[in-house]
């Protein structure tokens, strides 16, 4: 589904992606994970077309979208859950899941909507309440569900579980894999390496801006240099 070769991008003199080739597959769930400042966040902003890119390629379903503005990548079915959540804190719970499907037909919306709310009953519970009341696992539910409002074919999360306690770190990521099996592509960032490999179907490791390690997720959970550098094992 979506092909990246030697992908760099710069903020000023700094690279903070030095050449990044990865591969998403269609109907996977697929994690990058990394330190600090290793370039994910970067990546996915290069994917969702609001960071520039100074070399490389971007293909999604075989044609090349690197030059593309992010409405485009949207419309063609690319919708990002930004890191930080970035709900509309004043605005409901409906208000900010409706925003998502700005482009939709009101049918299509409610339908949209109402699945957001079988998957996330506790946003059908606060529907007509600020978002900002909401706790922190309960926004980044709110940001995961105004990304599908789009009915994406490619969803990027970045970091869903920063900031969450464990319990709530797992619920997200049983949504991720929900996701999956109701028919979307997830390309995941994760600081959290093994609770993020443990459910993908093929994982990369980013180090310094370059990937240090890829194959699925299985494969890495078991590689002792990923264990060792990654995983605190
Ligand atoms: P984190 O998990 O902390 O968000 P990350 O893996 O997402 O880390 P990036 O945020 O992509 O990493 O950062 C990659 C590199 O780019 C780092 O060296 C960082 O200091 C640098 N960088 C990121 N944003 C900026 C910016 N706005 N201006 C200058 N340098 C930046």
């Amino acid at each position: 589904m979506l092909e990246v070769r030697d992908l760099q991008s710069a903020y000023g003199r700094i690279l903070a992606l030095k050449g990044v080739s990865l591969r998403v597959e269609t109907g996977e769930i697929t994690a990058i994970v990394g330190g600090n400042g290793a370039g994910k966040t970067t990546l996915l902003r290069c994917l969702s077309g609001v960071q520039p890119v100074s070399a490389g390629t971007v293909k999604f379903h075989g044609e090349d979208i690197t030059g593309w503005t992010p409405h485009r990548r949207v419309a063609a079915g690319i919708a990002q859950s930004p890191e930080g959540r970035q709900v509309f804190g004043p605005l409901s719970v409906e208000d900010n899941l409706r925003l998502g499907a700005f482009r939709r037909g009101r049918a299509t919306t409610d339908e949209n909507l109402e699945s957001v709310f079988e998957m996330f009953p506790i946003l059908r519970e606060k529907r007509a309440l600020p978002s900002a009341g909401l706790s922190g696992g309960q926004q980044q539910m709110l940001a995961i569900g105004r990304a599908l409002m789009s009915e994406p074919r490619l969803l990027l999360l970045d970091e869903p579980s920063m900031g969450l306690a464990p319990v709530l770190v797992d619920q997200i990521l049983d949504a991720v894999v929900a996701l999956k099996r109701a028919g979307v592509t997830v390309l995941l960032v994760e600081q959290n390496a093994s609770a993020a490999l443990a459910i993908a179907d093929r994982g990369y490791v980013i180090e310094t801006g370059r990937i240090a390690h890829g194959g699925t997720g299985q494969a890495l959970l078991h590689d002792p240099a990923v264990r060792e550098a990654y995983l605190g094992l």
